[in-house]
């Protein structure tokens, strides 16, 4: 049933839609940033609103597919935003999940979480193997479960299992598969080798942006399971299912922190593939026929043969909760969103009706105090 959902949800459009969740993350800023109010909250499990800063007394609302209050825990994202697709991708069918939103805002923690809280990468690995698992009993195929691990930085194509291989060249067969022939393909037995090959090159990652201002940040971080199944008996028939799992580089503007010289060139960088990526999702979305503009980044002409068409994809765009993160927040949401509603009324905690999730006391009392007219 749940995957029904995740394929579409209304007879006259395609299955091309992208799911777009929205995940707020517990406010984390210093006290003095909690006197200052937080400028965004949650409505129910698909609406949220913004402070509207062109005019204190509204506030702008908007709805999404899903959205996850800062309460809702790595299970629960995983469980409604990603698990519904997984079984696809051992159909020989195409998925995709991307976490987007400013650095900061919760991104790498929804797709990579901790040892504690594990987020949706290594849920869904242990998920597709216990899904293939089930399978093989009861029917003729046999399974085969491999991974890559790339970044693409200054729309550069970067191998994270081969850490010295240069910008590799992505291609597209007579059968329109996307494919880089020059990536490291490793195959996985079990979650533990996954963890094995996946744990060294995340840390290769994350050791490199601190050297390099913040590289993490600025690159576009891609897991790629690949499933493969074959028929025992014949005529032995093949079908590959891909899964990317996408950790974004942050979506906030670079040009109004002033960055200079080589930052600025990685920031344009970035902003043209995230830039087409909302091009593409724009035009998937508003189910028009015009071109879909995959060629114009290395992003999105990687994804071409799992974003759209018949692939399942989604998109959950973390947000924080502080002001000093407003006008990120706000072009986060607005990319987010097709749909947006100005409310005429301030934004305070009496006037909105008993929220779904659960809000901290602390808040509720400031709010409500600091609600005047
Ligand atoms: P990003 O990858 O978008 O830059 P991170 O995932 O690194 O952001 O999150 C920034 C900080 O906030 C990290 O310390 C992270 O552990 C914490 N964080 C993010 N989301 C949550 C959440 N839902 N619950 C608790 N902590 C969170
Ligand atoms: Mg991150």
């Amino acid at each position: 049933m749940a995957q029904r959902v995740a394929v579409s949800d209304g007879s006259h459009k395609k299955t091309t839609r992208v799911r777009v969740a929205v995940r707020l993350r517990p406010c984390m800023g210093k006290e003095d940033e909690k006197d200052e109010g937080l400028c965004v909250r949650g409505l129910d499990s698909q609406n949220l609103e913004i402070v509207n800063w062109r005019n204190a007394t509204e506030s702008v609302k908007y709805h999404f597919d899903a959205f996850h209050g800062e309460q809702t825990t790595q299970q629960e994202v995983f469980v409604s935003s990603v698990k519904p697709i997984l079984p696809h991708i051992l159909n020989g069918q195409n998925a995709s999940v991307f976490a987007y939103g400013p650095t900061g805002a919760g991104k790498t923690h929804t797709m990579l979480g901790s040892p504690e809280q594990p987020g949706v990468i290594p849920r869904a690995v242990r998920a597709i193997f216990n899904l293939v698992k089930a399978k093989k009993e009861d029917e003729g195929w046999d399974y085969s479960i491999g991974m890559s691990y790339l970044e693409i930085y200054n729309e550069k194509v970067l191998d994270l299992l081969s850490p010295s291989s240069q910008d590799l060249p992505i291609r597209e067969d007579k059968d329109k598969n996307i494919l880089i022939p020059g990536l490291t393909h490793t195959t996985i037995d079990s979650f533990s080798d996954f963890d094995k090959h996946f744990v060294p090159a995340s840390l290769n990652r994350t050791t490199a942006s601190t050297k390099l201002n913040q590289r993490s940040s600025r690159s576009h971080a891609i897991l790629l399971i690949k499933v493969v199944r074959t028929q025992r008996a014949p005529p032995r028939r093949q079908q590959t299912g891909k899964l990317y799992l996408v950790d974004l580089a942050g979506s906030e503007d670079n040009r109004r922190t002033g960055n200079q010289g080589i930052r600025l060139k990685e920031s344009g960088a970035i902003n043209l593939s995230l830039f087409t990526l909302s091009k593409v999702v724009d035009s998937l979305n508003s189910g028009t026929a015009v071109r879909v503009p995959y060629r114009d980044s290395k992003l999105t002409r990687l994804l071409q043969d799992s974003l759209g068409g018949s692939a399942h994809s989604v998109m959950i765009t973390n947000i924080a909760p502080e002001y000093k993160y407003y006008f990120d927040t706000f072009s986060a949401l607005n990319f987010a969103a097709k749909s947006k509603l100005i409310v005429n009324k301030p934004f305070t905690r009496e006037t909105v009706a008993v929220p779904v999730l659960p809000v901290k006391r602390a808040r509720e009392d400031h709010q409500a105090r600091g609600s005047g007219t």
